[in-house]
């Protein structure tokens, strides 16, 4: 049996998941088209615990969790809401931040909508995806506010996540993107993510920073030396304005979102919505 269908206007949305138990029931037929069977002893025969969101079989009376294993799951909040968040999350372009989440919703608390905006992106991520191929531009970046007294680039002792990133070039603009925050600015800890973003093969565009020439072995690295390759480039490959890792004392815009997807990305490398006619923001301004 098919999945249920899913509503085609916010309208409709709005009607189909007013009610717990109107969520509950779509949960369930998404997880058990075919109807649910328990377990442990296969009976189709259960009913449902709906304070407890559990199915209990009447033959065994084994309990399952309607919920175990979905995004809601362990959580105390009303699964309209979870459901209104998915809906908000998924259909609006280009994302949606944790602040827009907490006043579409009207949570009370920012960290409410942060954590159900975390759960929604990791449960977004394909683990099965591929990886990027064809040419690929991969740098990376500081995130995390202005440090006094720095001159910028590419420093040891910065407090700052290391944003890796890298993109598919596609003409004028970009296609597919991962990003995942690394520890450090190694060639080891570059190449891995490396090798977990980019297919062998591919041909890799870096600058001329020297951990990237671990890059060889795997690709057609092809990096652009600009100066001195142990000191900060002046600007990336491809791009028509400085790298932000390349300002004096600039970060990369944060806007309420930023701190979210560091996390999400910190646990696997993230699929980030991209549109092909749209260029990557590869160097975005300094807004420090
Ligand atoms: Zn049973």
């Amino acid at each position: 049996m098919a999945r249920p269908v899913f509503p085609r206007s916010l309208a409709e949305f709005q009607a189909r998941f007013a009610s717990d138990e109107a969520c509950r029931h779509y949960l369930m037929a998404c997880r058990w088209p075919d109807g649910f069977r328990c377990p442990t002893c296969g009976d189709a025969h259960s009913y449902l615990l709906a304070a407890r969101d559990l199915l209990q079989c009447r033959a065994c009376r084994r309990q399952t969790s309607v919920t175990a294993g979905t995004v809601p799951d362990r959580t105390r909040l009303p699964l309209p809401l979870w459901f209104a968040a998915a809906y908000l999350v998924t259909t609006h372009t280009p994302g949606f931040s944790a602040l827009q989440l907490q006043r579409q919703l009207g949570l009370g608390r920012y960290e409410t909508a942060w954590t159900m905006l975390q759960k929604l992106r990791r449960a977004m991520v394909r683990p099965e995806r591929d990886r990027l191929s064809g040419t690929v531009e991969l740098d990376e970046t500081y995130v995390g506010g202005v440090e006094e007294g720095r001159r910028g680039g590419r420093q040891r002792d910065s407090k700052k996540s290391i944003l890796a990133g890298a993109v598919e070039v596609r003409g004028h603009g970009s296609g597919r993107i991962r990003l995942a925050v690394v520890a450090n600015l190694s060639a080891a800890t570059l190449a891995r993510f490396a090798k977990e973003a980019i297919a062998p093969g591919s041909i890799v565009l870096t600058d001329g920073w020297h951990s990237y020439r671990a890059l060889s072995g795997s690709y057609e690295h092809r990096p652009t030396v600009i100066g001195d390759p142990k000191t900060p480039p002046s600007s990336c490959p491809g791009s028509t304005e400085p790298s932000p890792t390349s300002r004096p004392g600039c970060s990369a815009p944060i806007t309420a979102s930023a701190p979210s997807t560091c996390l999400t990305m910190s646990t696997s490398s993230c699929s980030v919505s991209t549109d092909a006619a749209r260029p990557w923001p590869r160097s975005n301004p300094c807004s420090a």
